[in-house]
């Protein structure tokens, strides 16, 4: 077995242990492979082993592996994303990790619309946190923005997504995973149809033992699963 799939069924395993401390099943939890790192060839590699979900946060570096590769993968685009890439990420990719603002809402509307795409799944990104570091709607405008984006019929929110900030110790973010579930579940409690909001997309190569712990349906694995060279694990 080479490297690659070492990687894998490490981190299977782990996922397994994690759900098993907290009775969660396994068949919960989603795992998008983050290939930003990574060059084309490794890209394959991870749908050969199966993963087909690939996160990637550039529009430029994505689009010739999405040329290359087709509709093999799922696309998740997961980094920040500029009003005018939006042209190039509808129609090609699938999920939106990363709404955070209503400018941007507004142009995937205005988007999807006028090429009649299929409806873009989002999940809306909370600074948890507070870094000003990071991007994200606040927990406290949260409620009105997660209002406003449900109008869209052409955004359907399936969730929210966080990152944590870089700890020294895992456990140290646990607080900020345990925040976004209960931010989930107060917008669940508005009874809003268009935002039930099943999933939360949190826990990256560091924490995703603790996201799944805290409640994590979808986690975003780049370092620990292809690598950070350009070809990944391979030698
Ligand atoms: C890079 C990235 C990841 C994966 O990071 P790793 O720590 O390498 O697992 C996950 N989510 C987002 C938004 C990223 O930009």
């Amino acid at each position: 077995m080479d490297e690659f799939a070492n990687r894998w069924e490490n981190v299977q395993k782990r996922i397994q242990q994690a759900c098993h401390r907290v009775g969660r099943n396994p068949k919960e939890i989603n795992v998008v492979a983050v290939t930003k790192y990574v060059d084309l060839e490794t890209t394959k590699r991870a749908l050969d082993l199966g993963l087909s979900h690939i996160g990637e946060n550039k529009v430029q570096d994505s689009l010739p592996k999405m040329e290359a590769i087709g509709d093999r993968g799922v696309w998740h685009f997961i980094g920040r994303l500029q009003r005018n890439k939006v042209k190039d990420v509808i129609g090609r990719f699938r999920y939106l990790h990363s709404l955070d603002r209503p400018s941007l809402a507004e142009e995937l509307d205005r988007r999807i619309r006028s090429r009649q795409c299929e409806p873009l799944r989002c999940f809306i990104q909370v600074n948890v946190s507070g870094e000003t570091s990071k991007s994200g709607i606040s927990p406290q405008e949260l409620e009105e923005f997660a209002l406003h984006v449900a109008n869209y019929s052409t955004i359907d929110v399936v969730g929210l997504m966080t990152m944590a900030p870089i700890a020294e110790h895992p456990e140290e973010v646990r607080p900020v995973f345990r925040e976004l579930k209960r931010l989930q579940e107060k917008i669940q409690r508005l009874n809003q149809p268009r935002l039930q909001i099943p999933h939360l997309s949190m826990g990256m190569s560091q924490d995703f033992d603790i996201a799944i712990e805290e409640g994590a349906t979808w986690i975003r694995l780049g370092s620990v699963l292809v690598g950070r060279g350009k070809r990944g694990w391979k030698p």
